[in-house]
């Protein structure tokens, strides 16, 4: 039996535009997704008990069912009980980098780490989107991690078209470490506030597709990182930054910068500077700890990803 450890990185949005309502009361998506080497590590083990069990030493993630990474082995176990029986419990333990409830999926590629340890682990063999169909039932975020890199979402932003990896550009990340924003009250408030401008069912669908002619995957097609961080759109800005002094006073500083470009990324409270070479996102992460010396701002300096989960080692149990 061999245990794994997996690189579970986290995503930013470069594009989030919400489209309309959807009958299953999510919203209707429009989004570029990228991954940064910003990563937790997941370790994965069998034991000799029939239980999954979960660690994670960060405070704030449940070390029970209500962690996705949990839910995501519940679900191998419902789905291939032949070999949970075969193979015994599942240990996970998650050793966190990505910041928690910010906007960057930690808990989705966590969740993805785990479906793609377990099918190593049980020698299931899935082919990616056999496993992108189970993360769909995890949550909106989890089949974009199994696979990472630079994608078209939509749908629920779970519908993925890869587009070329954008593997030499830069982000300077940065979050208050007490204050998060709800996913649910971001979108729930944007339902209020902009309601009624969502696009018509009927006209749904050609919207969606339409993005994948838009300037920012134009812009991504020539990796052209300048215009990728002019063309930096999020529409949860509207409603997170009035309600978020902290927020909004953090990404004008990094749009002060010289950055290509900075945004929110998905509900915040994360905000990121977009950068075209490691130096500058070093005197970026500079520039901004000076102007905030601020202990609560945490600030960390990224590389664009080409690859959603990876294993890092495996070992004989
Ligand atoms: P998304 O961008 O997909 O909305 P997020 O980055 O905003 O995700 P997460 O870090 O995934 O948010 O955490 C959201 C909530 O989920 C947290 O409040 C946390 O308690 C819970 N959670 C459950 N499992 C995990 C996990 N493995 N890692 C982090 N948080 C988890």
């Amino acid at each position: 039996m061999r245990s794994y450890s997996l690189t579970a990185p986290a995503k930013i949005n470069l594009y989030l535009e919400i489209l309309g309502d959807r009958p299953d009361e999510y919203h209707e998506l429009a989004l570029v997704l990228q991954s940064i080497d910003l990563a937790d590590k997941v370790d994965l083990r069998s034991s000799s008990t029939d239980t999954i069990r979960v660690r994670c030493d960060y405070p704030d993630v449940p070390q029970n069912k209500g962690n996705l990474a949990y839910q995501a082995a519940q679900l191998m176990v419902a789905e291939f009980n032949h070999a949970f029986a075969q193979y015994g419990g599942i240990e996970i333990t998650i050793h966190k980098q990505i910041p928690v409830a910010a906007g960057l999926a930690g808990g989705s590629s966590n969740a993805a780490a785990v479906l793609v340890g377990l099918d190593l682990m049980w020698k299931l063999g899935l082919t990616q989107s056999e496993l992108q169909e189970l993360a769909a039932q995890l949550g909106a975020d989890v089949p974009f991690c199994i696979a990472g890199g630079t994608a078209i979402g939509t749908g629920r932003g779970d519908q993925l078209s890869p587009l070329p990896g954008l593997d030499n550009l830069y982000v300077v990340v940065g979050k208050y470490r007490n204050l998060t924003v709800s996913t649910a009250w971001a979108y729930q408030t944007y339902r209020q506030q902009f309601g009624n401008s969502y696009i018509a069912d009927q006209d749904l669908a050609s919207r969606a597709a339409a993005v994948h002619s838009g300037s920012m995957v134009k812009a991504i097609n020539n990796k052209d990182g300048v215009q990728i961080g002019q063309l930096l759109h999020n529409d949860l800005e509207r409603v997170v930054l009035p309600a978020y002094p902290q927020v909004l006073q953090l990404r004008q500083t990094f749009q002060n910068t010289g950055a290509l470009g900075a945004m929110m990324s998905g509900s915040g409270s994360t905000v990121f500077a977009l950068c075209e070479s490691y130096n500058q996102a070093q005197q970026i992460q500079q520039q901004v700890r000076a102007a905030i010396p601020n202990s609560d701002l945490d600030l960390w300096l990224a590389k664009f990803s080409s690859t959603g989960i990876l294993v890092q080692s495996t070992a004989k149990n």
